[in-house]
């Protein structure tokens, strides 16, 4: 399930700010030198480059639009999220961007068996690429995994007043991504209703 996990926490590096705008923990080479540190662990078999340049930050910026842009299509009926519905690449144009990243690297199985561990097999990259290609093709890969498999029918963008996030049920009544945005949404329907209420008595 890292796939998932890796998957959605690029999708929502792109989220709600607190104040009814977008806020982007990808906006500059800091923000992504922050963000590859702390998903490091996620980022399994890659060399995440301790300063990465403008042209990697692009890269990854492209990689994010082709993942939310399939994102948008996996929660079709329902609606996608709006921090970016308006400008993310076609969808083929996304399948192509993904599927070229994750061929930067080719990767090989590789068994691993530690005492009093069961065998673990994982697929690390082969040769000595480049270390921004081996975050590339990661994150490309994990995104490929996770529209393959089974939770991509999960998926779903939160509904909430101003929230943006994607989000994978844990269950089948789940509406909205966290409990605090499932309250925001009940206090802003009581509102509502609120109004309508009022609208019709006078
Ligand atoms: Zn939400």
């Amino acid at each position: 399930m890292t796939a998932t996990r890796l998957a959605l926490k690029l999708a929502v590096t792109l989220r709600h700010d607190g104040h009814g705008g977008v806020t982007d923990d990808l906006a500059d080479t800091e923000g992504l030198a922050v963000w590859l540190r702390e998903h490091a662990a996620l980022l399994d078999g890659t060399t995440v480059p301790a300063a990465p340049d403008e042209a990697l930050l692009t890269a990854v910026r492209e990689l994010r639009a082709a993942v939310r842009s399939l994102f948008a299509r996996a929660v079709r009926p329902g609606p996608p999220s709006a921090a970016d519905a308006h400008r993310l690449p076609p969808e083929d144009e996304a399948i192509r961007r993904l599927n070229a990243a994750a061929a930067r690297v080719p990767t090989a199985p590789q068994l691993t068996w530690e005492p009093g561990a069961p065998p673990a097999l994982r697929l690390l990259p082969t040769g000595s690429p480049p270390a921004a290609d081996t975050v590339l093709a990661a994150l490309a890969r994990a995104a490929l995994t996770f529209l393959d498999g089974p939770e991509r029918a999960l998926l779903r963008a939160c509904p909430a007043p101003r929230c943006v996030r994607y989000f994978v049920k844990d269950h089948a009544r789940q509406e909205w991504c966290t409990p605090s945005c499932g309250n925001r949404a009940r206090v802003a329907r009581h509102h509502e209703r609120h109004r309508e209420g009022r609208g019709d008595a006078s």
